[in-house]
């Protein structure tokens, strides 16, 4: 299962990571078919080089995707210095395996790099990403 990002998320996902650099930014990434609508989530963690998300601003928003009939479809986190790949407590905390996770690295700021897993169980498993442009 690929992930696909409608016109435009790509540019909000970076434009609001290096808002929030150099902490992590996180969010969730919804629609039917293709990813249409990113979610900010505030990321509440004291840590620098991981994320969590305001639990009370996540219930409202997959609440939010109930009514109006969406998906989640992909957790979305930054990495501000480091590779595009989940670190292992990225894996450890996985928590909806039914979601993708979309993870930006701002390591090269001039040139943010993109990449989509799976993480199921345990395992990575990288899958492909399109954005319709
Ligand atoms: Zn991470």
């Amino acid at each position: 299962m690929d992930l696909t990002l409608a016109p435009d998320i790509l540019e909000q996902l970076i434009e609001y990571a290096k808002n929030a650099y150099p902490h992590e930014a996180c969010g969730l990434l919804v629609g039917r078919n293709a990813a249409d609508r990113f979610i900010p989530i505030t990321n509440i963690s004291a840590h620098a080089r991981e994320y969590e998300m305001d639990p009370g601003e996540l219930i409202a928003a997959l609440r939010s995707l109930r009514d109006m009939g969406e998906e989640l479809l992909a957790i979305f986190h930054s990495h501000p210095h480091g590779p595009a790949e989940p670190s292992k407590t990225d894996i450890e905390r996985a928590y909806y395996p039914e979601a993708a996770h979309l993870i930006l690295s701002l390591a090269e700021p001039e040139r943010p790099l993109a990449l989509a897993f799976r993480i199921v169980d345990g395992e990575v498993l990288p899958i492909e990403l399109h954005a319709i442009v």
